[in-house]
């Protein structure tokens, strides 16, 4: 077949014991008398080793008449297959192919001293490929799997790009490398005890004690690592691991479980590691405000989750994030995405509001002497309306949805309503031994409906785990499960805390427009809580804003409009936005630059 077009197998998928190789049966070219799928076993020389089951299929490229063809795809009971016409714009080998029908990868970031690189694209591509690679674990095949992989011919390839300096230092193991991992709930799976014992092998530089500080660690310095909650994890892994005194630095997210003020501290640390220690960092992150203050250049990635991936040349970070936006990415004269991500420049008008849900009073509530209280401001919420909801963690925000949902009693005030609220926590813990499939039909029993399928396994992209265990699901996934799992349930107030929690930008988007047509569909009443901007200008029909101090006390303002809310919640935090000229999305402004200072003498902190 043409040489632009791959196959692939997912060896976890493939199941020749309860299919009778449909995929083969039905293949054109075998029809005709060709090799094209065959099995594993009966295709190799004797002792030759591969991958797999030797039951398990194989197809050979060559013969294969590409997408256009696509039967076997079609017959797979088990979506085993893909078949993929690779763009023609894709005029180079790849950098690494796990082997024959597995994953490729084309393109590698370029770390560099002094600066941090941002990695903006879907999870499955490739990124931690390409970093197994830039860290010596992984020495790249350039696509001859079947060849023992060496460094030099890669250096050939790469002379006089960015690339060179980068793998010339790594062949003379002059390269160290310090990475925190995505999923930073696992970490009391690895390590048993306390954060400061955890904590005191990494001081390389002789800079914890600042970074504790600095990221608010040290309340839980003595706690064991079991018993911090997510953000706590996530701050203590960023210390751990930008304590390190490494060459090249590898942060795969930083922002989850984070709230706005401590995803901008993190940012700014990460920066002056970067500039005054000279240091090559790395990050791939989805919440694109922090993105766009942290990173000095930009690659995009792109492609086919699970079976191919390209990382793009570096590109500026305001073009990056705009292209990514766009769904056109210019210099490489490829779309990524049918439609363009647009954000509103200004605050929608007053919207028309439909039935209160419900009218609350003023209310107090405090757990007990000395303890954190909290305070809410009467208000109105209303039916079919988005509300978000934004503050700190440990404000008060899931103790004001106990109280309506009648769970907890206030000190003072009067609720004369209970509400059914289905709640989808921060920290999801579903782990039973139990599919997603039978998980989802065991909370709806419109579970399979079309309508179901449209409204929510399809935007949730459910379909291709539907089959897989509940505790064999990464975070992302899991984030997935969990709010269908809630928009399923019938209930008057859906509550759903930090969806965004690792959810790449594309999944973010799916999400937001599941979660609105929800809304509207059902006459529904959705409260979020998030901390990524963008999905919250992206959702939001209003906004309730919590301030205070975390831990102590909080207080929870009536619901605004979107203008008031942002100016109210970004003056407590001290950040203002600008929009990009060209696309209107939302930019952090420099602190005291000009136009920071502008907007925060008017009192425009968001829609200027
Ligand atoms: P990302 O970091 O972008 O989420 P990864 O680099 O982890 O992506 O993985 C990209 C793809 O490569 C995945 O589909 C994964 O299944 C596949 N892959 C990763 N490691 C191997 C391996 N050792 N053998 C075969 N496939 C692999
Ligand atoms: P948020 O949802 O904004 O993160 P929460 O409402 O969960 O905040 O918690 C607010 C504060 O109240 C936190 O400091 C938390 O530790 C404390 N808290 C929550 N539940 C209880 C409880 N049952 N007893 C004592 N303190 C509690
Ligand atoms: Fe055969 Fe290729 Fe068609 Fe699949 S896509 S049936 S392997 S020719």
């Amino acid at each position: 077949m043409a040489d632009d077009s791959i196959a692939v197998v997912d060896l976890d998928r493939c199941q020749p014991d309860r299919c009778n190789y449909e995929c083969a049966k039905y293949c054109p070219p075998n029809r005709t008398g060709k090799d094209c799928i065959v099995t594993r076993g009966d295709h190799y020389e004797e002792d030759e080793p591969y991958e797999g089951d030797p039951d398990q299929i194989r197809i050979s490229e060559e013969i294969c008449l590409g997408e256009t063809c696509g039967i076997c795809v079609e017959k797979c009971p088990f979506d085993a297959i893909e078949i993929i016409n690779l763009p023609t714009e894709l005029d180079e080998d790849p950098v690494h192919r796990y082997g024959e029908n597995a994953f490729a990868l084309y393109g590698l970031p370029v770390p560099d001293a002094g600066t941090v690189t941002g990695i903006l694209g879907p999870n499955g591509i490739g990124k931690s490929t390409a970093v197994h690679i830039l860290a010596d674990e992984l020495v790249p095949n350039l696509g001859n799997y079947g060849d023992e992989p060496g460094w030099e011919p890669v250096l050939d390839r790469y002379r006089g790009s960015g690339l060179q300096n980068y793998i010339e230092a790594l062949l003379d193991d002059e390269v160290t490398v310090a990475r925190k991992p995505q999923y930073v709930d696992q970490i009391p799976k690895q390590f048993d005890g306390k954060t400061n014992e955890l904590l005191a092998a990494t001081d390389e530089r002789g800079v914890l004690d600042e970074l504790v500080d600095r990221l608010g660690i040290r309340p839980v310095i003595d706690q064991p690592i079991d018993t911090l909650s997510g953000g706590e994890l996530q701050r203590v892994a960023l210390a751990a691991t930008l304590a390190r005194d490494r060459d090249f630095y590898f942060l795969d997210e930083i922002t989850p479980y984070l709230d706005i003020g401590q995803r901008v501290t993190a940012a700014r640390l990460i920066q002056e590691l970067a500039e005054t220690e000279d240091r090559a960092i790395l990050v791939v992150e989805h919440d694109l405000a922090i993105l766009d203050l942290l990173a000095d250049s930009l690659h995009i990635g792109y492609g086919r989750p699970g079976a191919f991936g390209v990382i793009t040349d570096p590109k500026s970070v305001r073009n990056g994030i705009n292209e990514y936006l766009k769904g056109y990415l210019t210099n490489e004269n490829m779309r990524i995405r049918p439609d363009a991500i647009t954000f509103e420049e200004h605050a929608p008008r007053e919207t028309t509001k439909s039935a209160p849900l419900v009218e609350y009073p003023s209310l107090e509530k405090s757990y007990g002497e000395g303890e954190f209280s909290l305070g809410v401001e009467g208000g109105t919420i209303y039916h079919s309306e988005v509300l978000g909801i934004v503050g700190p963690n440990g404000i008060g925000k899931s103790t004001l949805a106990k109280l309506f949902a009648g769970e907890l009693e206030p000190d003072t005030g009067e609720l004369d309503f209970r509400l059914d609220i289905a709640y989808k926590p921060q920290y999801i813990e579903i782990d039973q031994p139990m599919r997603v499939d039978a998980f989802l039909s065991s909370i709806t029993s419109d579970f399979g409906s079309s309508l179901w399928k449209t409204e929510i396994a399809g935007p949730l992209q459910l379909e291709r785990i539907m089959e897989q265990n509940l505790s064999d699901l990464s975070g992302g996934e899991r984030q997935r499960v969990a709010i269908a799992a809630t928009l399923s349930e019938d209930a008057d107030l859906y509550v759903l805390d930090e969806p965004s929690a690792h959810l790449d930008v594309e999944q973010r988007v799916r999400a937001t427009t599941a979660i609105r047509r929800y809304a509207e569909n059902h006459d529904a009443t959705v409260m979020v809580i998030d901390h990524d901007i963008y999905m919250i200008d992206l959702l939001a029909d209003r906004l309730m804003v919590f301030d205070g101090e975390p831990a102590v006390e909080g207080h929870a303002e009536t619901p605004q409009e979107m203008r008031e809310g942002m100016n109210d919640f970004l003056s407590d935090l001290d950040i203002t936005f600008r929009r990009d000229e060209r696309t209107g999305r939302p930019r952090i402004n420099k602190p005291d630059s000009q136009l920071d200072r502008k907007q925060k003498k008017a009192g425009e902190y968001y829609y200027a």
